[in-house]
Formats: C-alpha cells, sequence, structure tokens
C-alpha cells in the first residue's frame, strides 16, 4: 500500500518536472511582437522582471497542482496584461457611480476647482510655504491657514498635520504622554480598521481609563475616575457606528466644566468635522459643527480635512491658544507635517467657506442636491446610453439586448458620517443579456479606459448619478464605445 502511494506520487512528480519544462523560455517571451515596444519605454530589465514574474506565477499554480497543462497563449495573455498594468500608473482616476459621496477607497472627498487650481499653481513654482513677504525672511507653514481655522471655527488657535489619526496622535503625545485619559466605554471605536482608540492611545504613550457602560456614561463616571495622574477627558465621535435606545452620554458643556473644575484639558475627535449647519445645506441633522463644540466648552477638537469638510487630506487640531502653543512645539508636529500641496488645496477650500461659495465644494454640492435634479440627470443619462445603442445598430452592429431603465436608488454620505442616513437618490439600472452576469459588466467596465465603479442591484449595474462628475456622463458613453462599440454580438 505505501508502495504504491509513493510509485504514484513519483510519478506525479515526473509529470510536474514534464510540464515545468514546457514552459516558454524568457527569451521566447522577450522576442513576440507585443512585448518588445514594452523594451524602448520601461527598459529591458524591467520588462524582463515583469517575464520572470509571470513565469513564478505559472510555475507555482504547476507545482500546486492548479494547472494541468501548459497553455502557451494564455502565458503570453497574462504576460502582456502584467506589461500593460506595470507600464501604467494604477493612481488613476475613476468615475464614481456608486453614490457613496465619501467614497474611502476612491480617495474621499473630490476638490473644488479654487483648490486644484491653487494645488497647480504652488507645485508647478516656488511659493511662500515657509517665507514671509512681507519680512524678507523665514515664516512658519501653518500660519497660511491659521487665520482661516479661526475664522471658519471660531476657535482661539490652530494647527494642521497629516491626517486626523495624526493630529490625535500628536494631541495625546503633547498633552496627556505618560498620563491617564478618560474615555467612555460607548466611545471607544474602531475606524476603518487602522484607527483604533486603545491603540492610538498606547502608541502616543497615554493611559486609557475607561469609565461607564457600552450604551450610557454619566458625567459622574467620568469625575470618579479622575486622579491626580489624570491629564485629559476624551470624547470621540463614534463615526461608522451608532448606539441606538437606552443610551446616554454627557453633554459637552458639562464635561467641559468639569474639565475646567479639575485642571484638566478636554479634547474630542469629531471625526468628519462639519464647519456648517448640515442640517441646513442638505437636510442631514444632527451633527454638530466644529463650532458648536468650540462654543460648548470643548478645549481642543480634532477633525479630518477630506470627509464632509470636502477638502484634501489633513487632520486639524483647533482650540484654546496654550493647547496649540503644546502641540507646536512637539517633535510629532514637525514628523507630521503636510505639504505645500496639501496646505495650498486646504487654504482654496477654507477661503470658500468663508467666501460663502461652500455649493462650489463637491462633497457639498452631492449632499445638497436635490432629488428632482438627480432624476434629470438620470433622465438624460439614460437618453445618452440608449442613443449609444441606437447608433451601434445604425453602424451595422447586431443588436445588444441592453435594458436601460431609471430608477430610484439609495445614496450614502460615506466616510463614517452619517451611517444609518440613506440619501434618496436617482439612477440608471443597465444590464445587457448577451454580457451575463452584472458581475461581469461591472468588472469589465472597472477596467476600461475610464474605470467605472457602480453599484449593483437585483443582477444590474446601477449607475448613481449623484456622485457623478459633470464630464462623467460623457466618459461613460465613451467607455461604452470601446467596450460595445468594438465586440459585435
Ligand atoms: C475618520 C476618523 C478618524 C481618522 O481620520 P483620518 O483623517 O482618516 O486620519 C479618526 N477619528 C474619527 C472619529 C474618525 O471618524
Amino acid at each position: 500500500m505505501q508502495n504504491i502511494q509513493n510509485m504514484q506520487k513519483d510519478e506525479t512528480a515526473e509529470k510536474k518536472r514534464e510540464l515545468l519544462r514546457e514552459l516558454p523560455s524568457m527569451d521566447k517571451l522577450l522576442a513576440l511582437d507585443a512585448v518588445t515596444p514594452f523594451e524602448s519605454r520601461i527598459g529591458r530589465e524591467a520588462v524582463k522582471s515583469i517575464l520572470t514574474e509571470t513565469l513564478d506565477e505559472e510555475r507555482q499554480a504547476l507545482l500546486a497542482g492548479k494547472t494541468r497543462e501548459v497553455n502557451r497563449l494564455r502565458i503570453e495573455r497574462r504576460a502582456l496584461e502584467l506589461l500593460r498594468e506595470r507600464a501604467a500608473s494604477s493612481l488613476k482616476r475613476v468615475i464614481n457611480a456608486t453614490g457613496v459621496v465619501i467614497h474611502t477607497n476612491l480617495g474621499r472627498s473630490i476638490l473644488a476647482d479654487a483648490a486644484t487650481n491653487a494645488v497647480r499653481e504652488i507645485a508647478s513654482g516656488y511659493g511662500t510655504l515657509e517665507y514671509s513677504l512681507k519680512e524678507g525672511e523665514r515664516g512658519h507653514r501653518n500660519a497660511h491657514v491659521e487665520w482661516l481655522l479661526r475664522q471658519t471655527t471660531g476657535a482661539e488657535a490652530g494647527i494642521v498635520v497629516n491626517n486626523n489619526a495624526g493630529a490625535v496622535v500628536l494631541a495625546l503625545a503633547a498633552l496627556a504622554k505618560g498620563r491617564e485619559v478618560i474615555v467612555s466605554r460607548g466611545e471607544l471605536v474602531e475606524i476603518g480598521g487602522s484607527f483604533r482608540i486603545p491603540e492610538i492611545m498606547a502608541f502616543s504613550g497615554a493611559e486609557l481609563v475607561e469609565v461607564g457602560t457600552t450604551n450610557r456614561t454619566r458625567a459622574s463616571d467620568y469625575e470618579r475616575a479622575i486622579t491626580d495622574q489624570t491629564a485629559m477627558l476624551l470624547k470621540v465621535h463614534p463615526s461608522n457606528y451608532r448606539i441606538e435606545g437606552f443610551c446616554e452620554q454627557p453633554g459637552r458643556e458639562e464635561l467641559a466644566e468639569l474639565a475646567r473644575r479639575h485642571g484638566l484639558v478636554f479634547m474630542e475627535d469629531l471625526g468628519s468635522g462639519t464647519l456648517i449647519d448640515l442640517a441646513e445645506l442638505a437636510g442631514l441633522p444632527g451633527e454638530p459643527s466644529v463650532g458648536d463644540c468650540i462654543r460648548k466648552g470643548v478645549g481642543l477638537v480634532t477633525f479630518s480635512g477630506d470627509k464632509l469638510l470636502g477638502g484634501p487630506q489633513i487632520g486639524c487640531l483647533v482650540g484654546q491658544a496654550d493647547l496649540i502653543e503644546k502641540l507646536r512645539k512637539n517633535p510629532f508636529a514637525r514628523a507630521l507635517r503636510v505639504d505645500k500641496m496639501t496646505l495650498a488645496a486646504f487654504d482654496a477650500t477654507l477661503r470658500l467657506y468663508l467666501e460663502n461659495r461652500t455649493r462650489e465644494i463637491p462633497t457639498l454640492a452631492m449632499l445638497a442636491k436635490e432629488t428632482s435634479a438627480l432624476r434629470s440627470e438620470a433622465v438624460a443619462l439614460a437618453r445618452r446610453l440608449r442613443n449609444f445603442f441606437a447608433q451601434r445598430e445604425k453602424n451595422g452592429k447586431s443588436a445588444l439586448s441592453a435594458r436601460i431603465v431609471v430608477v430610484k436608488t439609495r445614496d450614502a454620505v460615506g466616510g463614517g458620517a452619517f451611517p444609518q442616513t440613506e440619501l434618496p437618490g436617482w439612477g440608471v439600472a443597465f444590464s445587457i443579456a448577451q454580457y451575463g452576469s452584472a458581475a461581469r459588466l461591472t468588472r469589465i467596465l472597472r477596467n476600461g479606459r475610464y474605470p467605472v465603479v457602480t453599484g449593483i442591484e437585483a443582477d444590474a449595474l446601477v449607475f448613481h448619478v449623484r456622485t457623478l462628475t459633470p464630464q462623467d456622463p460623457k466618459h461613460i458613453c465613451d467607455a461604452f464605445a470601446d467596450i460595445f462599440g468594438l465586440l459585435d454580438g
């Protein structure tokens, strides 16, 4: 029995060795007509490394028994696919047809024109990043946005760093290192996997003291936990989750008063952090603005620049001048400083708030869009797509049975804000019998010249129009022309 098994093993091992010998050689692949143009573009060494990668992949698949024969054509196709992939940047612009406005995977907020223009201007030349034209000497990079932050939030002072996670780390390290920070058990949250309050706390060198319960925490819970080691009361926005029902958290005024009485810092990680009343702008109630928190006595507020604010990735810290001064002096502030492109984009975005031009901020405009306007856009997109297929048939291509229907959609704010709120939207449902499942169609659309990311519902693709930019409908048609125009049938 043992022997028979061994013999079978030897046989399969021999068969595998034979298959490995059948793999095409590097020289054969290098000589392919489709491969040679890549050599002049990215160099022979880079092409060879990509071909080696392809052959290694194939070798592993054969050894693992995942492939049982050497298919030369398939290997060549895979090699070309990898070459094309590596020769172009994988950081590409895409069309967001998901209806999720602050789509974290797709880069959160898109910038206002004023902000992208400012980035281009400052990035393509030298600038006043750390230079004062008035004095003709060294200036401070934070100075460019501090006045704007004070103006838009009502805070005494402000500083910006790379992102909000960095802002929280900086604040904890500068104000509570080696001391205790009191947090409600209902606010010990994880945001997007890598940001977990207990871990951030440990990393910053502050000691977490949990109080209350998951659903209810009172001011007296905080007060009982205060010792001579306490540095801070920390409030954290639960962002991507909600506790509902029998629940309670003390008000900001109450905690501010408690912190004042005990000489503690009262900080709030607001997460998204809006600068305006979203109830008024977009019918989204219940979210305090940064200014609200400052007015209620929060000593230090941290928030992101690229969530509800609608700017670039940045982390803001605003509040009492003495606290901001301590942050400024901490070495982390230097390690987390922002670059000139980010500052330019942020400055331009804040100016839109200052000048009451918030409608020019795409995130806010998309959130505020009227349902009737969305419906008109969906109707127009559907008409465009139908025209495309009609034209295609006129050109003599055989008919594809495309189903194009204007539908209601459920859109979302995204970015961990308003997780329970559905935004009523409109879109176009699309399917083609010849292309089988919606999953297959989305894969094709994702990999075209204008990659489109869509929703799927009831085995149809759904283009949510809320998150489309003005040029996107045309690009969707161009993508369709690439995909369906060339293939016949
Ligand atoms: C999103 C979020 C963060 C992380 O902010 P980034 O800007 O992504 O670093 C931290 N805290 C809260 C409460 C958040 O919602």
